[in-house]
């Protein structure tokens, strides 16, 4: 089988279901070994057996994403495990919906913290030994709702808006460096995030998504795939939108 990764070392947090789990089988099977992160080591377990049974390795990591002290330590195993990161893919995050009048102070908290935070926290650890080796490929998972806006959604709305401007910023400090950064931005996949929503809310969202069907995590691993891929390597600062049409 074609295995275009097989000398990369990929980072994947929120690695242990929905998409995370999607993007870190996908990298396995095109060959690349895998640094599983998430705030739950034994769930990453059952992920890193799948990652074995694809063919590759897989080294399993806990860490909340949103303590740098966590990330800092995590990082520093990983680098010691594997020597080298060659594709950091930020991917955890969480909702805590509401409206704005209903919000409270630690919902507000919590989102930024694990989604914007939580990006900021691995690139500024993972970035050092880029830079030094004068590569890398770094992909942050936002949210079509970072561009379009959602009622009861302000605090993930600004997190993933953040983690664009984040991403766009860092894409211009770091091209000299051979470094890329980008975003994959999907619509509404389907996931456990997107289970617990009532029934109305998804079928109002299937009405407004052009192709007629919620997105699958397999379609934002290929996305992800694309720009760790040699084929991207001209693409920087970019975000690539993934919704089935619903927001263009
Ligand atoms: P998911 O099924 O809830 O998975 C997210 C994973 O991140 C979970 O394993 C979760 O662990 C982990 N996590 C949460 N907080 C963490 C923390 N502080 N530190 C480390 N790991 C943490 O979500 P998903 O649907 O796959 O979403 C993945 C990414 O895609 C998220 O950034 C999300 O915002 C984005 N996204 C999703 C959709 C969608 O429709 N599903 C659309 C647009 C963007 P626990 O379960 O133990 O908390």
């Amino acid at each position: 089988m074609d295995a275009p990764f097989r000398d990369k070392i990929a980072l994947v947090t929120g690695a242990s279901q929905g998409i995370g789990e999607a993007i870190a089988l996908d990298l396995a099977a095109a060959g690349a070994g895998l640094a599983l992160v998430d705030i739950q080591a034994d769930k990453l377990q059952a992920v890193a057996a799948r990652v074995k049974a694809a063919g590759s390795e897989a080294s399993v990591h806990a860490a909340d994403v949103s303590s740098s002290a966590e990330v800092n330590r995590v990082v520093e195993d990983i680098l010691a495990r594997w020597t080298r990161i060659d594709f950091l893919v930020n991917n955890a995050g969480i909702t805590r919906d509401n409206l704005l009048l209903r919000m409270k102070e630690e919902d507000w908290d919590a989102v930024l913290a694990v989604n914007l935070k939580g990006t900021y926290n691995f690139c500024r650890a993972a970035v050092r030994s880029m830079v030094a080796r004068r590569s890398g490929r770094i992909v942050n998972i936002a949210s079509v709702v970072g561009v379009m806006g959602n009622t009861s959604q302000c605090n993930y709305a600004a997190s993933k808006a953040g983690v664009i401007a984040f991403s766009k910023s860092l894409a211009r400090e770091i091209a000299s460096r051979g470094i890329t950064v980008n975003c994959v931005a999907p619509g509404y996949i389907e996931t456990a995030m997107t289970a617990k929503l009532p029934e109305a809310v998804r079928t109002a969202f299937l009405e407004a998504i052009p192709l007629g069907r919620f997105g699958r995590p397999e379609d934002v691993a290929a996305a992800v795939r694309f720009l760790l891929s040699d084929g991207a390597s001209f693409i920087t600062g970019q975000v690539i939108h993934l919704n089935g049409g619903m927001y263009t």
